[in-house]
């Protein structure tokens, strides 16, 4: 009998016990650096002549491994192994399917800590975001295995009509061979999600790692192996994007494609997906999440501590590196003073360094990060009044001040464009209706909050702001999986809810079987 789904708990770092073990755990994950990495496809391990080194971010003279890079040749190889396997892995019971998540989420909540310290080292998260991402890992394995076996019952819970004359149901069946294309920011959590959701439905997939976290994924990959789960169901292809990722894009037995990332890169695969391919039978699926502008709103029957604290936790948080990132904070004239402050006293003492220090502010991801994130900076500057950091900080790796810029209009190019970093853009609305309609100005929609105690403003911006995601009194940050399904509206995506009843039915296609009786 399945128990219901409950959310891994986060660990209490305050407690003595869990800080000493999260040390050992950082402890032997750095005693392991220096390895290369190989693909795997099939049962195949293969370790190409060029890798790539993968840095830690907070400390760029620190090499944590070295990856092997498919090459298109071998992305082919990939290609050809999963739809192989997906010939067997088809047939094979949703139940026995869902067994190899149950069993990942077992054995990765008892290595819990040293998936978090990998974490650490290669995305440069603090151990409460390492904890968290890990947390959500487990989340994903346990929520989507009871969801496909759910979704094999729909015919005892959720029977179709039926007529005297026939017996009719439904069954929820694979779509094929998948391109999984995760990214860098929550290397466990999403690649995990995004994976596991594929395979437990049925398809088999190539998966190709975000370069700067490739080493994590390939510890997922490592895990399904440990749990039995049968060679070519999940093929681990990391390399070049440009070498490979347009090419697996445009292949005539892609079936569907399942990507998180920027905006840019989202667009460019659904259009290239909708090309159709010579010998190509189906219409490729994209689904997409792609980026935010995330507001929050607060207005002046709010408490204004609470907000303050949530703004910037939703900004900073892993350096504002997520799509769910608060970047804009939207303030009425009557309270902005006071809560800019508070957001200001707030922000100062954050601490920055390196993240298995677990300070507060880490590094940001890499130089190509580095410079993007600096270049915004330096438009913020001409856009609005600069109130807090600015620039660089010290340190051997990614650092950069938490920035804040206040009396920002809601054209600027730092209202509208997504920065994926630690800044943070206030402006001032008249009050809360004219907040609701700056919020809504983006062509984004992935998460906003709305902080008041006022009922009918909160119905109504319960109506108004249009959002995948929407947090009344919270930050708009940190959506728990089945709590909070996950995923935004317009150029956020496809509209997918990740963690969500609804997501395996992007992985399946439906089939309805009726019988005369
Ligand atoms: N699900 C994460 C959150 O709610 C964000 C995911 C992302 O940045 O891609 O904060």
């Amino acid at each position: 009998m399945l128990t219901p789904f409950v959310n891994e708990p986060f660990t209490n770092f305050q407690d003595e016990n869990n800080r000493k073990a999260m040390k050992l755990a950082l402890t032997k994950v750095k005693n392991s650096f220096g390895h290369t990495y190989p693909l795997y496809i099939g049962s195949e391990k293969i370790y190409t002549k060029t890798t790539t080194p993968s840095i830690n971010p907070g400390k760029v003279s620190e090499t944590i491994g070295y990856m092997s890079s498919a090459n298109r040749e071998l992305a082919e190889k990939a290609m050809q192994k999963a739809l192989d396997t997906f010939e067997t892995w088809k047939k094979v019971s949703p139940e026995e399917r869902a067994s190899y998540l149950f069993k990942a989420a077992n054995l990765m909540r008892e290595r819990k800590h040293e998936f978090s310290s990998l974490l650490v080292f290669e995305a440069g998260k603090n151990w409460a975001e390492a904890d968290a991402d890990t947390a959500e890992a487990i989340d994903f394995l346990e929520f989507y295995a009871r969801e496909m076996i759910r979704l094999d019952r729909i015919n005892e819970t959720l029977p179709p009509t039926q007529i005297p004359t026939e017996k009719s149901q439904l069954r929820y069946i694979p779509l094929g061979v998948g391109i999984v294309i995760p990214p860098w920011n929550f290397p466990l959590a999403i690649c995990v999600g995004m994976t596991s959701a594929a395979i437990v439905s049925g398809n088999t997939v190539l998966l190709k790692p975000a370069s700067p976290t490739s080493i994590i994924a390939y510890q997922f990959v490592s895990l399904m192996k440990e749990v039995g789960l049968p060679p070519g169901v999940i093929n681990f292809i990391p390399g070049n994007p440009n070498e490979i990722g347009d090419f697996l894009t445009a292949h005539p037995k892609t079936r569907f494609i399942s990507f998180t990332g920027s905006k840019q890169v989202g667009l460019h695969i659904n259009k290239l997906a909708a090309n159709t391919a010579k010998n190509q039978i189906w219409i490729k699926r994209v689904i997409a999440e792609m980026g935010g502008k995330d507001g929050i709103i607060v207005d002046e029957t709010a408490d204004l501590d609470q907000a303050a604290q949530q703004i910037v936790a939703s900004a900073f948080g892993f350096q504002g590196q997520k799509c769910s990132a608060g970047s804009r904070a939207i303030l009425v004239d009557s309270i902005y003073d006071q809560v800019v402050s508070k957001i200001l006293d707030l922000t100062k003492t954050f601490t920055i360094g390196l993240p298995e220090e677990n300070h507060p502010i880490g590094p940001v991801i890499d130089q190509k990060a580095y410079d993007k994130i600096l270049s915004y900076i330096e438009i913020g500057k001409q856009e609005g009044s600069l109130l807090l950091g600015g620039s660089t900080a010290s340190g051997d790796g990614f650092y950069i001040q938490p920035t804040i810029f206040g009396e920002v209009d809601q054209e600027a190019r730092i209202m509208q464009e997504e920065i994926f970093g630690p800044v943070l853009a206030i402006t001032r609305a008249t009050d809360w209706q004219e907040a609701i309609q700056i919020y809504n100005h983006t062509e984004y929609g992935l998460t906003g909050s709305f902080f008041s105690k006022d009922e009918h403003r909160i119905q109504q911006a319960q109506e108004q702001m249009h959002c995948g995601n929407l947090y009344i009194n919270r930050k708009c940050t940190g959506a728990l999986v089945g709590v909070h399904p996950f995923g935004g509206f317009n150029m956020s995506g496809t509209d997918s809810k990740a963690g969500g009843y609804d997501y395996l039915l992007l992985f399946t296609q439906a089939k309805s079987i009726s019988r005369q009786i």
